[in-house]
């Protein structure tokens, strides 16, 4: 048989779902692995869902989306992440992962450099590998809330092969840095200076503890940045896949001709989905990011008080906890640990090689199973230092 694709074959996997699946092997484990809300939808999503399977929306769509969710988008953007953009330069996708690798498709040939944070979430490498793009990993700096080292950023798209474009990812996963206003300006700064297009993974954009969102777009009149958002964490909405991007036109294009031979089209039934919980009433979204605040505080002083605390997330829904006193790799310690103990974590060097020395706990879980697994993650890391 010829060889299958070395690009594929070569390509590493998400260390998060390695362990994840590994972990579903075993019953009774504390999962704090997953990336993923506990919650339920809320109801009024599922009855726009149901009603619109009802009503006909059961067809392929545009490739950019049915024009009334993208119009429900635009109206969003314009009121809460305060740029304005036309539903043509919007693209609803399967998800943010889709819209994601589509918008490094549609700005990078193959060669290309694509610049990703360190440490940042695996998949950003994964999709620069489906696109044949080079990457460069800048610094997040672990002192500072995880925000980019924009000195390092900076030396390299001055030194290095001539990026196309920056991944940044704004409240970050797995760090919890949320990008003050200083960091934006110059992230456009930068990519303006070294005309680089901004791919701004903005999924956790409602699930902010201390500062607020802003997004890139907001600052940028030249259509450098190309801004992704999604209902998956916002509403718990993980498995409808609806993400969306908003771009300048041009980009926009690109992404609905290319969607054509991804998808056609994100799923008729979620679009509607999406568009109620978008619409409508946004009390779900703030009691949600109530409890993942909660749960945070509660991982902050656990780690804290076992002095395993890395940096205090100001969004997101993960905590970092320094593993480094146990001399063992991150996935030796993650398999470990669901072996001896029942609990899954991400092992640290998934998230590049800053990740080395650290796991990534999940803080989408219940509190009393967060508590419990957070003892017995501690009560291991002290036995095996
Ligand atoms: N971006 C980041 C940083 C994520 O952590 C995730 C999911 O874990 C996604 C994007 C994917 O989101 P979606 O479910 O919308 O594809």
């Amino acid at each position: 048989m010829r060889h299958l694709s070395r690009t594929i074959s070569e390509m590493s996997r998400s260390g998060i779902r390695e362990i994840m699946e590994l972990a579903t092997a075993r019953p009774d484990i504390i999962h704090l692995e997953l990336g993923e809300p506990d919650f339920a939808t809320p109801d009024h999503v599922i009855e726009a869902a149901v009603e619109a399977a009802r009503t006909g929306f059961t067809r392929y769509t545009p490739n950019r989306g049915i024009l009334s969710v993208r119009e429900a988008m635009a109206r969003k953007i314009q009121e809460r992440n305060h740029f304005d953009v036309d539903p043509s330069q919007i693209v609803v996708t399967t998800g943010a992962v889709n819209a994601l690798v589509q918008a490094v498709m549609v700005v990078c040939d193959p060669g290309d450099t694509l610049l990703i944070p360190d440490p940042g979430w695996p998949n950003y490498e994964m999709m620069a590998r489906v696109a044949q793009t080079s990457i460069g990993r800048y610094r997040l700096l672990r002192d500072h809330s995880f925000l980019p080292d924009l000195d390092h950023l900076e030396y390299l798209c001055r030194e290095s092969t001539r990026p196309k474009a920056i991944v940044v990812n704004s409240p970050g996963n797995p760090g919890g840095g949320v990008y003050d206003r200083p960091t934006i300006e110059r992230l456009i700064e930068i990519a303006g200076k070294y005309d680089l297009y901004l791919i701004s993974d903005e999924c956790y954009e409602d699930i902010v503890f201390e500062g607020e969102h802003i997004s890139p777009a907001a600052f940028d009149d030249a259509g450098r940045v190309i801004s992704v958002f999604s209902v998956s964490k916002s509403y718990a909405m993980t498995g409808w896949r609806v993400g969306y991007l908003a771009a300048s036109p041009e980009v926009a294009s690109l992404v609905a001709k290319l969607q054509e031979t991804v998808t056609a089209c994100a799923s008729s039934v979620a679009q509607k989905a999406a568009e109620a919980a978008i619409s409508g009433e946004q009390e779900c979204v703030a009691r949600m990011r109530e409890a993942y605040r909660r749960r945070r505080d509660v991982a902050l002083e656990f780690l804290n008080a076992s002095g395993l605390l890395v940096s205090r997330p100001q969004g997101g829904f993960y905590v970092i906890a320094d593993t480094s006193s146990v001399k063992s790799s991150g996935y030796e310690l993650s398999r470990r640990l669901i072996v001896e103990t029942g609990v899954a974590v991400a092992p640290g060097e998934t998230f590049g090689p800053s990740g080395t020395g650290m796991v990534r706990i999940s803080l989408a879980t219940g509190i009393d199973t967060l508590r419990e697994g957070l003892r017995r993650f501690s009560a291991a890391i002290r036995a095996w230092s």
